[in-house]
């Protein structure tokens, strides 16, 4: 369905509040999710959305539940009557502050539960009563076992980044959870890909009669962020990391693969008198906010995270992302190069590659279908071709977690020799750096 591009939230005819609220975030014209999205639901009918943080999809769902919210008598009862699960404590909170934002001035009451704090404050609120509950899974079944928790007057349903919950194996939770909230409901699922299984699961939860809608952003993220690629050892990455900042003149997010190894860039980076901090799963709730917080208002040059900790979060005008150490899931270079570039903005991401990522960042080429540009000249070139020409150090560190992935087939390929992108053999022109 194409809509005209000048359609603004005023043609929607949604309740003066939630325009009122609207134009005091700024908005002027809805995003295409939200256009194509928001008459839809208000309808009634049920959705299924291809669609990745970043394209304005918080909104595109929360605003026509709100306006539902408001036309219903039951409005002051107080009960939950829409539920949004997501996969993340981060992601939980940005769409409750949404909803929050969204709704100011109507009167309706959200709130946002999640594990790993303490449940009391979340249970007394639940007990003042809560219109709009966001929840991530464990947390949710758990208080609803413990009876603060009532979903027998929910009438809207959402689950948010269906694929991250199947990544992060709540699929199990999921399908308990839509055992006990009503049938009589209005559902929307939004994943950012649509794997076998997340279909499966899409086709549980949705009326026979739901629509669709794909939103790819205006570009894949892939072609709005710039993206370059370092060979480097391992040993050396320390090194190049912190040579690399001193080039940056903004905010950066640094990946690396586990939270032990987010905690060393830090302590490296902070010897070196960078402020950096790390978020993880073992970091404490309150850390992770607090570093989040901090990063947020520019007080952290650098924050490095692990993807679970990241996984869609909205950082608004984050310039670098870094890729310390390449995901073995070549999906997951995607959202997290992703996190840079959001709104159409441009970005930048820098890679860098030991001798075992190598088959990382082929498989994470062949799925984004570019060559990402391989930077030669730099002052570790050389450490990374020495580290290379051992094949010991060629073999991935934990062969068994690269099986290959359901639904791609084939096995991983043979290493790839320093070439067809190594000295010599680079289709583009080699690039300098430092
Ligand atoms: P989301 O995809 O929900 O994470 O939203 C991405 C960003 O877009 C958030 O920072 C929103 O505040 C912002 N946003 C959402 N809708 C609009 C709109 N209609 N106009 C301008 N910004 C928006």
């Amino acid at each position: 369905m194409l809509l005209p591009p000048f359609m603004t939230f005023d043609s929607l005819g949604l309740d003066s509040r939630i325009l009122a609220a609207l134009k005091n975030q700024g908005y002027t014209q809805p995003t295409p999710i939200q256009a194509q999205s928001i008459p839809i639901l208000l309808e009634g009918y049920d959705l299924l959305g291809t669609a990745q943080t970043g394209t304005g999809k918080t909104a595109a769902f929360t605003i026509p539940i709100i306006e539902h919210l408001l036309q219903e008598k039951t409005f002051k009862t107080r009960k939950i009557k829409a539920l949004v699960v997501t996969p993340t404590r981060e992601l939980a909170l940005q769409v409750g502050e949404n909803a929050k934002r969204y709704s100011h001035g109507t009167g309706l009451r959200t709130a946002v539960i999640f594990g790993g704090v303490g449940q009391n404050p979340q249970v007394d609120q639940l007990k003042k009563g809560v219109d709009y509950l966001v929840a991530t899974p464990g947390r949710l079944l758990d208080l609803h076992q413990q009876g603060f928790i009532d979903l027998r007057f929910l009438t809207h349903f959402v689950l948010d980044e269906a694929d991250q919950m199947l990544d992060m194996g709540f699929i199990h939770d999921v399908r308990k959870l839509l055992k006990i909230i009503p049938q009589k409901r209005q559902s929307l699922f939004f994943s950012a890909t649509m794997p076998k299984d997340i279909i499966s699961l899409s086709e549980q939860i949705l009326k026979p009669n739901y629509k669709q809608v794909r939103i790819a952003v205006a570009k894949p993220t892939a072609e709005r962020v710039s993206q370059e690629v370092f060979y480097v050892s391992k040993k050396e990455k320390p090194a190049l990391l912190v040579e690399m900042l001193k080039s940056f003149d903004g905010e950066t997010l640094v990946f690396g693969r586990t939270k032990h190894g987010c905690d060393k860039v830090v302590r490296i980076l902070s010897k070196k008198g960078i402020k950096a901090a790390a978020i993880h799963g073992n970091k404490s709730q309150n850390a992770r906010q607090k570093a989040l917080k901090d990063f947020k208002e520019g007080h952290l040059q650098v924050l490095v995270a692990t993807d679970i900790a990241a996984r869609g979060i909205d950082i608004s005008g984050l310039e670098y992302v870094v890729n310390y150490e390449l995901p073995n899931i070549p999906e997951t270079y995607v959202h997290r190069i992703g996190r840079t570039g959001r709104a159409d903005a441009s970005g930048s991401s820098v890679s860098f590659c030991s001798a075992d990522e190598r088959e990382y960042l082929k498989d994470i080429e062949k799925l984004i279908k570019i060559d990402i540009s391989l930077v030669e000249d730099h002052p570790f070139a050389a450490g990374a071709a020495e580290e290379w020409a051992d094949p010991e150090n060629r073999k991935p560190k934990k062969p068994g977690q690269r099986g290959p992935r359901p639904g791609r087939g084939g096995k991983p390929k043979s290493d790839r020799p320093n070439g067809p992108r190594g000295a010599g053999g680079g289709k583009r022109k080699p690039r300098r750096r430092f």
